[in-house]
């Protein structure tokens, strides 16, 4: 931008981007796609493979800002939103792709489809039967989960799709069309009666998708009743998205970008934490100008940013890239927070790093870094019974084992209690592991099967 502000004391915000048309592909939309024309015809083949059972969407954005196109196909950021072909076992694969080459008719694939998707755990840990609640009344308030005292997971049925999909999405089941496995509503009214009588909430945490997908003024119907003091309890309200990575126009460019930050403002100044839960998987993602002014106008109005992301083979399986991600994140004015493990769905079996390696690249990315650039914990499972962090790998007499802790549990007493897994160098998940030290069983089990597993039969 070389507009040279003749007043800067007016600028109350930096100056608006250009604007830029939202340009989005779709699986039925892959020859059209003219960066991968190069490409060779099995992996083109391959991506419709792929794209005819897990989600596929990317931007004009992504493609021609954040992918080095002659470093495909390893390049993190094709990695993260183009189909490769190992995504699907070999088996399916050839399934799908047998049905594809001999033009199947839409029922025999859709069916075939139906059950490779079933068999990818589309809702991993319980998401479905164990958190959503009621009303006081009985009613059941879809889109809303509520797992942890302190904080209300709401879904806004707007809100349900992103700028882009990731291609390890834990939420790709909400995105392939299937109506019994989306988990939305478009309900304020619900949301609110909810967090009316729910005085021990006190983080409202808006997710989807990414709500950054709608249009200010409906952010807004969810967002502005929270003002009344009725909802002074509710001090926090996070905003999950990762549209500083797929399409930060969202908050410098679009025609209601500042009516956005004017929203968050108003937020700010009645005295809410207003928090954006940046989704953020490789450095490379804050490397332009347009996520640079997104994150300086949302600092402006007043927003705390901090990031999470997932570790994962093929995307940011090195510990460097860590170390940059955290330290320009710290740089910008974004905290890091949590590093996850992959959850055991979709295309798991090509993300997932067993828990020994994410500890690693985890504990060198940290040592490479200041204590500023240290807050993100984890790596963090988030299971059914709560977010599982794995602290290390310890040698005590005579046994190897994973020390482990809740940094998140139903009940909030199993928090930063620490527990010891048998050490096991391919295990990816809690479930994969066994109590250390002959114990039968894990401190919490026994009360989670109870009061939780139990309760949902
Ligand atoms: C992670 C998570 C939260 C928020 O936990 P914090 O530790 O407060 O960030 C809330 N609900 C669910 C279901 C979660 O997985
Ligand atoms: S941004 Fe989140 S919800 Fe959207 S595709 Fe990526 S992982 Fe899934």
């Amino acid at each position: 931008m070389s507009n040279i502000n003749p007043c800067p004391a007016d600028a109350s915000r930096s100056a608006t981007a250009t604007p830029r048309p939202f340009r989005v592909y779709t699986q039925r939309d892959l020859d059209r796609i003219g960066a991968i024309r190069h490409l060779p015809a099995d992996r083109r083949f391959a991506m419709k493979v792929v794209s005819s059972v897990l989600p596929f969407r990317v931007n004009e954005y992504v493609i021609e800002n954040l992918i080095d196109w002659d470093d495909v196909p390893d390049d993190p950021i094709f990695q993260l939103t183009f189909p490769q072909p190992d995504m699907l076992t070999p088996s399916d694969f050839s399934r799908v792709a047998d049905l594809l080459r001999r033009r199947a008719s839409d029922s025999e694939l859709n069916a075939e489809v139906a059950r490779i998707r079933a068999a990818l755990n589309p809702h991993p840990a319980g998401q479905l039967e164990l958190n959503v609640p009621r009303l006081p009344n009985g009613d059941v308030v879809n889109g809303i989960q509520h797992k942890y005292r302190e904080t209300v997971l709401f879904f806004p049925s707007q809100g349900q799709t992103c700028h882009a999909y990731c291609t390890f999405c834990f939420r790709w089941a909400q995105f392939v069309g299937d109506r019994d496995l989306r988990i939305a509503t478009n309900e304020a009214g619900k949301l609110h009666s909810y967090l009316r009588a729910q005085k021990c909430v006190t983080d409202l945490l808006i997710t989807g998708g990414d709500p950054m997908v709608m249009k200010t003024k409906h952010l807004a119907a969810y967002l502005e009743p929270l003002l009344h003091p009725e909802f002074d309890h509710i001090r926090t309200i996070r905003i999950g998205t990762k549209a500083l990575s797929f399409w930060p126009y969202r908050f410098a460019a679009d025609a209601d970008s500042d009516a956005l930050l004017a929203l968050l403002e108003r937020l700010v100044s009645a005295g809410k934490h207003v928090a954006v839960m940046a989704h953020f998987n490789h450095w490379r993602e804050l490397d332009t100008a347009i996520c640079e002014q997104a994150v300086k106008r949302l600092r402006d109005a007043g927003a705390h940013l901090r990031s999470q992301g997932p570790v994962l083979a093929h995307i940011n399986d090195l510990p460097e890239v860590w170390a940059i991600l955290w330290r320009r994140q710290v740089q910008l004015g974004i905290a890091p927070y949590y590093a996850f493990v992959e959850r055991d769905t979709g295309a798991h079996g090509y993300f997932k790093l067993p828990l020994m390696r994410a500890w690693e690249i985890y504990r060198e990315a940290v040592q490479q870094v200041s204590g500023l650039a240290r807050t993100a914990r984890g790596p963090s499972m988030s299971t059914g019974p709560g977010k599982v962090e794995v602290q290390g790998v310890a040698d005590v007499a005579g046994e190897r084992v994973f020390v482990l802790r809740f940094l998140q549990g139903r009940n909030p007493d199993w928090v930063n209690r620490p527990f010891f897994a048998r050490f096991d160098a391919e295990a990816t998940w809690l479930d994969d592991l066994e109590p250390a030290f002959g114990e039968r069983r894990f401190f919490f089990e026994e009360e989670y099967e109870n009061r939780w597993l139990g309760a949902a039969a």
